[in-house]
């Protein structure tokens, strides 16, 4: 796995980076067997309503209780995962473990139930099979497609090919709502999206940290500037607005004063077992 450039050579001398590297191939050559092993499980953290505090829906976070380096954050392997192509297997099950999850709480909370957001990293939205992928889930779950967002990067949408843009449109006319995460980290082209089948933008929690700040240097005067229109731009373009990372009582309340829609964050919860949703909603 040394890579074939000059650094390659580097890595047999250099031991930090070579238990680095050793640890990268451990974890991508047991990825499939973990997958069948039940070793991945999900989080799920809730997306709230800011205008009542009403929780509307919940992200699944996929996390990986490996029995040698414990429990690894998707940093540690979503990565890795996309690289070698992994990545479609396993954001296979988080699909349908998401939507077999979301399908217990239609079932137990029915209009109350919240809907399920799962994420699709780049290569999956590339994946000629992903339309087929989704309608299955959804037949053998028995989860309404409307309850269903998929998130997915800038990178993914943005200037893409055809074919993606062919899948994500097939998707939302089939009731699936699409999300673009981790929103202004990424480029953008504005006059592109409003060509885009996206119904939700979520802004990145970088720019919501500075709601609360009161930087020496003003930065958070122009976070809060940008917050304010990223929400209006998403309102211009008829799309409903997520801020994530709210910390705290302070963001919240501005968030809401500011006319975002939903949040997601500490402040109103930390990702965790279903049975928190549960708790929630009862
Ligand atoms: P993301 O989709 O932007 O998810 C939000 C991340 O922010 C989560 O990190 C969550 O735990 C964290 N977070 C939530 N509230 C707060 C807060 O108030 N403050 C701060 N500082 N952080 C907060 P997590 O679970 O470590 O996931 C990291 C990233 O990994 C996700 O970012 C997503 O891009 C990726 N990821 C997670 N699960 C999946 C998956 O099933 N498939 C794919 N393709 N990517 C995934
Ligand atoms: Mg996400
Ligand atoms: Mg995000
Ligand atoms: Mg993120």
């Amino acid at each position: 796995w040394a890579k074939s450039d000059g650094k390659a050579k580097w890595a047999l001398f250099d031991p930090e980076r070579n238990a680095r590297e050793v640890a990268r191939f451990t974890l991508s050559a047991t990825m499939p067997a973990a997958i069948e092993r039940g070793e991945f499980y999900l989080d799920y953290q809730p997306l709230v309503r800011l205008s009542d505090g009403q929780l509307v829906g919940a992200e699944a976070l996929v996390r990986w209780r490996h029995p040698e380096f414990g429990l690894l954050a998707p940093d540690r392997f979503i990565g890795l995962a996309e690289e070698t192509g992994q990545i479609v297997p396993l954001g296979r099950w988080v699909l349908r473990e998401a939507c077999r999850q979301a399908r217990l709480w239609q079932d137990r909370f029915g209009s109350r139930a919240p809907f399920i957001s799962v994420n699709l990293a780049v290569r999956q939205s590339r994946d000629p099979g992903l339309v087929a992928d989704v309608a299955k889930v959804l037949a053998d779950t028995g989860v309404e497609a409307t309850r269903l967002q998929l998130e997915l990067t800038e990178s993914a949408v943005m200037g893409t090919a055809d074919e993606p843009l062919d899948a994500l449109r097939a998707l939302s006319a089939m009731g699936v709502r699409i999300a673009i995460d981790d929103f202004g980290t990424g480029y953008s082209n504005l006059a592109y999206l409003r060509h885009l089948p996206v119904h939700e933008l979520k802004i990145a929690g970088s720019f919501v940290e500075g709601l609360r700040a009161s930087a020496a240097d003003g930065s958070h005067v122009v976070d809060a500037r940008i917050v304010g229109t990223l929400v209006s731009l998403a309102h211009a373009l008829g799309l409903g607005v997520t801020a994530e990372g709210v910390e705290t009582e302070a963001q919240a309340r501005r968030l809401d004063d500011i006319g975002c829609d939903s949040g997601q964050g500490w402040y109103f919860a930390r990702p965790g077992p279903p049975d928190q949703i549960n708790r929630l909603l009862s």
